[in-house]
């Protein structure tokens, strides 16, 4: 399973499927991407091996230059296209590797608000939680600041919002995940392997940690929302 995200110059998504295709070693079952094109949010997913995913995007791109990729192993429902990632509701896609445990609670609380579920996954109650306080009139990094918060169990997440060409949320708990650095370009992956074509300046988030994310600015703070200082390391990596 695997987790990258891109925010660059160049269009997003055959730099997402060879991103993911550096994490293939991990195994997965599924795999996806978004991107935000004009503002436009879209995704495209696939069953199987990544090029399977290479293959519908050739028969059914999608532009960007901002955008999401996920292989997934699956743990909350059957690998199939409704349960890949990345997830969508209303404004928000979400990239996720690990479990919600308190996800059950959180699907009760969001149905009994109206929210319906298409999923069996974990996954979708983030989306679903943070549509909702995006929909109470919530900052998309607001409202996915106050998702964060109200998860329990272990994830590594990306977020990508209709509506911002320039903006990915990161976060971290219990599971890698890294940013790395570009000239006006920023990246993030579960593992820095999948971005050694890209760059090896990498920023590890701590547990707990998240970050706002733009082409030329990055923002981590801690899990009591204080900033948090990180440091870029200059990794070794064969690409
Ligand atoms: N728990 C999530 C799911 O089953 C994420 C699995 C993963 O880490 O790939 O969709």
């Amino acid at each position: 399973c695997g987790i990258v995200g891109v925010l660059g110059n160049h269009q997003a998504a055959p730099i997402l499927v060879d991103a993911l295709k550096r994490l293939e070693y991990r195994g997965y079952d599924s795999a996806g991407i978004a991107t935000v094109n004009d503002g436009v949010l879209d995704r495209r997913r696939a069953v199987g091996k990544l090029v399977n995913l290479s293959d519908l995007l050739v028969h059914n791109p999608i532009a960007g230059t901002a955008g999401i990729g996920h292989t997934r192993w699956a743990t909350h429902g059957q690998p199939n296209i409704t349960n890949a990632h990345p997830h969508q509701a209303g404004r928000v896609a979400v990239v996720h590797n690990g479990i919600i445990e308190n996800f059950k609670e959180l699907r009760s609380e969001l149905t009994d608000a109206g929210y319906g579920f298409d999923t069996d996954t974990d996954t979708e109650t983030i989306v679903k939680l943070c549509q909702q306080f995006m929909d109470g009139g919530l900052s998309a990094s607001e409202a996915a600041e106050k998702t964060i918060a109200r998860l329990d169990g272990a994830y590594a997440l990306c977020f990508l919002f209709q509506g911002e060409d320039d903006l990915m949320i990161a976060a971290r708990k219990g599971s890698p995940l890294a940013i790395g650095h570009g000239d006006g370009e920023m990246f993030v992956g579960s593992d820095a392997i999948a971005l050694a074509p890209m760059t090896n300046k990498v920023t590890y988030l701590e547990e707990g940690d998240w970050a706002v994310i733009t082409r030329n600015s990055f923002e981590i703070r801690d899990a009591n929302g204080a900033l948090a200082n990180r440091n870029m390391r200059e990794l070794d990596m064969k690409s």
